[in-house]
């Protein structure tokens, strides 16, 4: 399967009103909204990058993979026939509704609906609504996106040998994690094995410039934001970050200076022990509302 990109995160929330100014007064990020309430939220020159639908509880909906052109999306539909996957292709009506040209839906192991799709629609211009340079995407996509799940190596076999991507590293605590990558980009993609939840725990978005990251940080701080962990460098990726719980439960993590992987050939994976060099602080003992108890396991988180 030929993964070129993260394109976009949908998601549901009660409070997806609250978008509008999180996003624009806080992140920085461009917000529109449509009839049925959903918010669109843009960081770069595609039409959306995170979709806030309304929903009486927090939970992700799905997660769209670019691919470059149809033969790609004809291929992913051999291979995950080949594992025993359901791939639907979307109607005319859902490539309106996500604003690409084509897609196909399915589910991995997990019940995470997966979308892959190429032709997202693409504006003329983006101008961030605060004065801060814009975000790091074009080729590596819109940032990262983080899942928790219950077993780290059956995901791995997973997302490597159905969905095409390529393990980056490993990190042991405070538990399990694995990262993948389909480009330059440290990763797109990272599962946690925190126990028997699963859900989204964060997505990543990066500024292009170091002062952007200060001055929301402090905007943060001055207007309240919940802080999820406080500022910190990871030791695998090496992003100076800090991460915030949004309006849809989920957390984001907003940094700068993430690791590039410039020579695919080079790279050997490693297993870090711990994931940051300094900071990365827990302020909220909650977990976020994304995850969600697996039922009929225990409680507790694997050492
Ligand atoms: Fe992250």
């Amino acid at each position: 399967m030929n993964i070129c990109a993260l394109g976009y995160v949908g998601v549901g929330s009660p409070r997806a009103a609250e978008w509008d100014a999180f996003g624009a007064e806080i992140l920085g990020t461009p917000v529109s909204s449509q009839s049925d309430g959903t918010r669109f939220i843009r960081w770069d020159d595609r039409a959306y990058r995170l979709a806030v639908h309304a929903s009486d509880r927090d939970h992700l909906l799905y997660v769209g993979w670019e691919v470059p052109d149809p033969g790609a999306l004809d291929e992913a539909i051999e291979n995950l026939n080949r594992a025993k996957i359901t791939a639907v292709r979307g109607t005319d009506e859902d490539c309106r509704t996500r604003q690409v040209e084509a897609l196909v839906r399915f589910q991995d192991p997990w019940g995470f609906t997966h979308e892959l799709f190429y032709g997202q629609r693409t504006l003329l211009s983006f101008r961030p609504t605060r004065d801060i340079a814009g975000f790091v995407t074009g080729g590596m996509g819109m940032g990262h996106v983080v899942l928790a799940l219950p077993d780290l190596k059956a995901a791995v076999s997973f997302f490597t040998n159905v969905m095409g991507f390529r393990v980056t590293d490993f990190i042991d605590h405070p538990f399990p994690l694995g990262f993948f990558h389909c480009n330059a980009r440290h990763h797109s993609l990272a599962v946690g094995q925190a126990g028997p939840v699963r859900g989204l725990h964060h997505i990543m978005i990066e500024t292009q410039t170091l002062k952007d990251l200060g001055s929301t940080y402090v905007l943060c701080k001055e207007r309240g934001i919940p802080f999820a962990m406080d500022l910190g460098q990871h030791t695998n990726d090496q992003m100076l970050s800090f991460y915030v719980r949004t309006p849809a439960g989920f957390e984001l993590e907003y940094g700068w200076g993430g690791l590039q992987i410039e020579d695919e050939k080079a790279w050997r994976i490693s297993r870090i022990e711990l994931p940051s060099f300094w900071g990365h602080d827990p302020k909220l003992k909650a977990p976020p509302t994304t995850m969600e108890p697996i039922p009929g396991k225990d409680a507790g988180i694997p050492s």
